[in-house]
């Protein structure tokens, strides 16, 4: 399955359109490099709302898990990344004050050990050189966002490990583990200005309103990749998954020239490598180029 100077990145997302959120034009850009990319997905986001007024319709309900499926798939075909179902059931966002107990086999109540093997044993089929997965918060507090976090960082450590599930394959060591950081707030807060400044209507007015400074972590961010190119990449994958998002909402709302003048990267923190990588950087793979390897 690899060729041994071939560039493999693995993301890791927790439903499918997270990987069309989070990252998807630096996804499109390493394609072109000819980067070979793998998305792993935990869950079948089979408990996912319908987010899309078009599509809130009995017969989508019925038949969640079938269409999110056949929504990934031409999400993967648009970003022209190869894709993986880990196999989790969606845990669902549970609301509510106290809030409700999560529902039976669910993702985030699989214990860790068994949750992290099925990622463990792809980290050493594909054999990425890179990684990268959700912060320690699951950048968004989503039960299967934050479990997303806890398999990839076990699984980082254990594919490494002979002694650790020896049946799922000969051991592999990624080089460099990525956090996402793409939801920043100075990122917001300048769309936000750059959209007012267009005379536009901000898309960002309510949640800048409620954003707590010190939730922000944008000081961890080490790594920003230039991929304003793949912007319009980055919209068809989102727009493929169309129970869950709304192509006249939020995310479409601030226009891809003004994006591309004012944040034309995606922001990663960089958290766990084994090469030389300093940072700050603006490549996932600085450091494990063959032509930069020392041997
Ligand atoms: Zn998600």
């Amino acid at each position: 399955m690899t060729e041994p100077d071939q560039l493999r990145l693995l993301a890791v997302h927790a439903h499918p359109d997270d990987e069309s959120s989070k990252g998807a034009a630096t996804m499109a850009k390493y394609v072109a490099e000819g980067v070979r990319v793998l998305v792993a997905t935990c869950t079948g986001g089979e408990r996912g709302s319908v987010l899309n007024p078009a599509m809130d319709r009995p017969e989508v309900w019925e038949r969640m898990a079938e269409i999110r499926a056949a929504e990934m798939d031409r999400a993967r075909e648009i970003l022209g990344v190869e894709q993986e179902f880990l196999g989790f059931v969606d845990s669902g966002l549970p609301e509510g004050d106290p809030l409700p107990p999560l529902p039976e086999g669910c993702f985030a109540l699989v214990p860790l050990e068994e949750a992290a093997a099925p990622l463990v044993e792809l980290i050493r089929r594909f054999k990425p050189q890179v990684m990268t997965t959700y912060d320690e918060r699951g950048g968004y507090p989503h039960p299967d966002h934050i479990k997303t976090h806890e398999i990839s960082m076990y699984a980082f450590e254990a594919a490494a490990d002979p002694d650790r599930y020896p049946d799922l394959g000969e051991p592999w060591q990624v080089s460099k583990v990525y956090y996402q950081m793409g939801f920043t707030l100075p990122r917001t807060k300048a769309l936000h200005e750059a959209v007012l400044a267009n005379g536009g209507e901000s898309p960002y007015t309510e949640w800048l309103a409620t954003w707590d400074p010190a939730n922000d972590i944008s000081h961890r961010v080490t790594t920003r990749v230039p991929c304003a190119e793949y912007f319009p990449v980055r919209d068809a994958a989102l727009i493929a998954h169309a129970t869950q998002i709304d192509p006249t909402g939020r995310w479409f709302s601030v226009p891809l020239d003004l994006q591309t003048q004012t944040w034309p990267t995606e922001d990663y923190e960089l958290v766990r490598s084994v090469v030389d990588a300093p940072t700050p950087e603006d490549d996932l793979f600085a450091g494990v180029r063959t032509s930069e390897r020392v041997s």
